[in-house]
């Protein structure tokens, strides 16, 4: 069999939390117990909400962990550059293809419009594009190119994707209802997160993508971009999302703790580790342990399906 190759993605618009490290750790540990490989990729898709000091800052505090990686960030590698700011020429490439298969419209709406026309979704109060902009002709295009930048949308098929999650099991979606005709670039010419994820994971031989639950319902439509681009496609795992005591999802924005905030406080990167192994169900006790040492213990079916709450006094200074 082919070996696996994981990735970690992160976004570089603040610190890794505890989340973010949760699910660093599961991903290494899915790839690295098959034998497989990691690569690491900066996503600073939206360069104004991304700092490169967060970038290097990523790459230290999962070093520190144990969780090395084999390609990308400073030990660069074949499918360079990997930092998402770098490839969209790329990008543009991958959109053309699409543009190609007439799947593309402009979208001129705007954000209060959207909100206006928008079903809420029922899981995760993403709203579903109620098409508005799908029929235009191209004289309508053309006239209101004048005076409004476009948003580019994917029209998606009446299909259902199914796939079968490492984690969660079988999963499927509707693709108009579920998803809906979705941005593959913004009015600002920001390529979105579903265009530049797969494009690079595609290209990057990306095997097996392991990430918060949060995206579990983007997979779908990822799916959809992936056949349509004909990248083979990858396996998914999904994790359970970490939340503060009180129930409240983790946030960089809010600096919810941080690795130099945890090391600051005492702990040792080992007592880090075990302690997010004994919430991924691991180990019996938060003990120090390196990655290295977890490996014979990962199984994704240890893990929790329900998200975990942080119980209060086992990291420093949450709850
Ligand atoms: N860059 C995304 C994040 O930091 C992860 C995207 C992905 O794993 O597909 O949340």
């Amino acid at each position: 069999m082919a070996q696996v190759v994981g990735r970690f993605a992160p976004t570089p618009s603040g610190q890794l939390h505890l989340g973010n490290l949760f699910c660093s750790l599961i991903a290494w540990l899915a790839a690295k117990s098959q034998g497989g490989k990691i690569l690491l990729r900066n996503e600073d898709l939206d360069v104004e909400r991304s700092r490169p000091e967060y970038a290097l800052q990523a790459q230290r505090d999962l070093e520190a962990l144990g969780l090395f990686w084999d390609e990308g960030g400073d030990c660069s590698g074949p499918h360079a550059p990997y930092d998402q700011s770098q490839r969209f020429p790329f990008y543009r490439t991958q959109l053309e293809r699409l543009e190609n298969q007439g799947l593309v419209y402009p979208c001129f709406c705007s954000r209060a419009q959207l909100h206006a026309a928008s079903a809420p979704h029922a899981s995760d109060g993403e709203t579903i594009y109620a098409g508005t902009c799908r029929g235009l002709s191209p004289q309508e295009v053309e006239e209101r190119s004048k005076t409004r930048a476009p948003a580019l949308r994917l029209q998606v098929p009446e299909e259902t994707i199914a796939f079968t999650d490492l984690h969660y099991g079988p999963q499927q979606q509707y693709l108009p209802t579920g998803c809906g005709d979705f941005i593959l670039r913004r009015s600002d010419g920001v390529y979105a997160y579903q265009l530049a994820v797969v494009a690079d994971d595609g290209a990057m031989g990306v095997t097996q993508v392991v990430r918060g639950r949060d995206l579990l319902s983007s997979t779908p439509r990822q799916i959809l971009l992936y056949r349509l681009l004909g990248w083979p496609v990858p396996e998914f795992g999904h994790t359970p999302l970490l939340l503060a005591p009180g129930g409240r999802r983790l946030s960089k924005r809010d600096g919810d703790q941080c690795l130099s905030g945890l090391l600051e406080k005492g702990l040792t990167p080992r007592d880090v580790v075990g302690r997010l192994a004994f919430l991924a169900g691991l180990v019996e006790e938060p003990c120090p342990i390196t990655p290295e040492e977890l490996l014979p213990r990962f199984s994704w079916d240890k893990l929790p399906q329900e998200d975990v709450v942080v119980p209060a006094g086992l990291f420093p200074g949450i709850g």
